[in-house]
């Protein structure tokens, strides 16, 4: 062994050597003047800027993106002048006009004296693990819309009416309001389906879906499909006159649509069955006997042969 490495000194090449060989970027800031006296050649198979011309403080924070530039360059310089350690994440930008992920690793360096003399610093590529972390966001609200989300037609599904039900409802007992709910379902789907097939039964329950959601048009009425070819509306504050003149709207809606349905029993167009109810809730009452209630109507619209609404019991 050598006397250096015993003394565990290497001598610059070594360090220069080491230095240029990581795939983080070393460099340099002299504090005083802060123009950069040591930047790692690296810096232009990332960035595209040659090194020499990094200069100045200056050139580094021209080469962040805009939208991180004041963030980035206000906390560096503040730590820097309280002299403590720090790092950043920002984007860098690329000669060529790209955008690099950037983790920038600090140390102030102080003299003999405490003050501060240089900044050295690594920068680190973190634009794999960035990725990651977007793709991640993404999946995550791709995940969250998709649980309330009907897959088919886009309208909220099962599980949200279950929260938007019991979450008004509340309201409603709280408040002493009516809230009322309209339950419809397409007459005679399954001829639709083995008359025109599985898809156009799935482009069908696509148009119905649209059409019901442009029927109630105040801030908080709501559409879901409550299953299958059946379909809910929450209208809160709303009175049985009102909620009546909504069901009328919905049946008259999709009638006018004309969707053709050559093998109903009831009529060449397609038709919907509607069964309808408004409720004051109070503390005695459960959202689910409001809906079975109201299901039952629906089921009696059925009875009385389709096509039509049903408001009370
Ligand atoms: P009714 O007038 O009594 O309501 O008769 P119906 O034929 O509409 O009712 P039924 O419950 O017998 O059949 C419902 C049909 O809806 C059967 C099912 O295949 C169809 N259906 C349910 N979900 C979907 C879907 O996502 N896509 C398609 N294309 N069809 C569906
Ligand atoms: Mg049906
Ligand atoms: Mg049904």
């Amino acid at each position: 062994m050598t006397d250096s490495a015993q003394d565990g000194e290497i001598d610059g090449a070594v360090y220069k050597t080491l230095l240029e060989s990581t795939k983080a970027i070393p460099w340099r800031i002299d504090w005083q003047t802060m123009r950069f006296t040591y930047i790692g050649p690296q810096i232009e198979s990332l960035l595209g800027w040659s090194p020499s011309s990094w200069e100045s403080a200056q050139d580094w924070a021209e080469r962040i993106h805009p939208e991180d530039r004041e963030r980035v360059v206000n906390f560096c310089v503040a730590q820097s002048k309280a002299g403590t350690d720090h790092e950043a994440d920002y984007r860098a930008l690329t000669r060529d006009g790209g955008q690099v992920w950037i983790r920038d690793v600090v140390h102030v360096v102080r003299n003999d004296d405490g003050e501060v003399d240089s900044l050295v610093g690594f920068m680190f590529d973190i634009s794999e693990r960035k990725k990651t972390e977007e793709q991640l966001i993404v999946l995550q609200k791709e995940l969250e819309t998709l649980s309330f989300k009907d897959g088919l037609t886009g309208v909220a599904n099962r599980r949200m009416f279950d929260s938007i039900l019991e979450m008004e409802w509340t309201h409603a007992r709280r408040n002493n309001q009516p809230l009322s709910i309209i339950m419809l379902d397409i007459d005679y789907f399954k001829q639709y389906n083995d008359h025109y097939g599985h898809l156009q039964g799935d482009a069908c329950l696509k148009r119905v879906a649209q059409v019901l959601s442009s029927a109630a048009t105040r801030a908080r009425d709501f559409v879901a499909r409550f299953g299958g070819e059946e379909f809910v509306l929450v209208l809160p504050e709303t009175d049985e006159k009102s909620a009546a003149k909504i069901a009328e709207r919905c049946r008259n809606l999709i009638f006018k649509e004309q969707i053709p349905h050559a093998s109903s029993p009831v009529s060449q167009i397609l038709t919907v069955s509607l069964g309808v109810g408004t409720m004051t809730p109070t503390h005695q009452d459960e959202a689910l006997g409001f809906v079975e209630a109201v299901d039952k109507r629906l089921y009696q619209a059925k009875q009385r042969g389709r096509n039509c609404i049903v408001k009370e019991s």
